[in-house]
């Protein structure tokens, strides 16, 4: 699908090429130059470019117009500036086509601890000098898992240290273990896991599968994890409790919408 306040982002991240994920984007592409806002980008795995490609061709002639659009093929570990000192960097995860994960990090300069104190005019001598007196920190603002089972590079990095991980969790029912398994996705019990590492302030779940009753969900997550942990895991399609998280935030904010 292509929600609407999608079209407005310059990128598509795109994890891996089954519908329920790339259906949308021919549309996203089609909106940005009906709303002028700038052809479309979408970061792929390079396995799935061309087939992205010719669809694309495809689309031309259903149409018989050309939609502008643009493919980025971002190996696994490869990463793009989206934004002045903000990368998208590829994570190979594992699903039953190719799929990528993907982080959104933040790159900041920070003053080497023994040059801390230091007048700014010493600094500004050291550095004329050519000495490197700043160190490069990362700092993941979201990581995405994209569609995948449980594996080591859930545990990196990019995730474990993210302010926000937005994570697929297909199944809840204890049942329904061997699905999740044959499908390549994640499990409850998996994000059980999952958020003894993850030192995130908030855990949103997507994918949930459709047959999902939200509130049972809610109970099994709270069994196995307990109130505080099951606390800063959300689900993307709660939204009567987003909404009322969001009004409450909004009203916290003094906003007076
Ligand atoms: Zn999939
Ligand atoms: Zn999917």
């Amino acid at each position: 699908m292509c929600p609407r306040p999608a079209v407005s982002s310059p990128y598509i991240a795109l994890s891996h090429g089954h519908m329920d994920h790339v259906g949308g984007l021919p549309y996203y592409f089609s909106q940005r130059i009906f709303q002028q806002i700038g052809t479309g980008r979408c970061v792929c795995h390079p396995d799935l470019a061309p087939a992205l490609s010719t669809m694309m061709a495809a689309w031309g002639d259903i149409e018989a117009q050309r939609t502008p659009h643009e493919i980025i093929p971002l190996a696994p570990d490869e990463q793009i500036e989206i934004k002045n000192n903000v990368f998208l960097r590829a994570i190979e995860v594992s699903h039953t086509v190719p799929s990528l994960g993907f982080a959104v990090i933040e790159r900041r300069s920070k003053l080497k601890e023994e040059f801390l104190g230091l007048p700014q005019e010493r600094l500004r001598e050291l550095k004329s000098q050519g000495v490197e007196i700043t160190r490069r920190l990362e700092i993941p603002l979201v990581a995405y898992t994209g569609d995948t089972e449980l594996g080591p590079y859930l545990y990196r990095e990019e995730f474990a240290k993210a302010t926000i991980v937005i994570c697929e969790c297909t199944f809840f029912e204890p049942e329904h273990r061997s699905r999740a398994a044959i499908g390549k996705h994640l499990h409850v019990v998996d994000i059980v896991r999952l958020l003894d590492v993850w030192e995130s302030q908030a855990v949103v779940l997507i994918h949930l599968s459709r047959r999902t009753n939200l509130p049972e969900a809610r109970r099994q997550l709270t069994d196995l994890v307990g109130e505080e942990q099951s606390a800063r895991v959300h689900f993307l399609m709660d939204y009567r409790n987003n909404r009322q998280r969001y009004e409450q935030q909004l009203l916290e904010a003094g906003d007076p919408a």
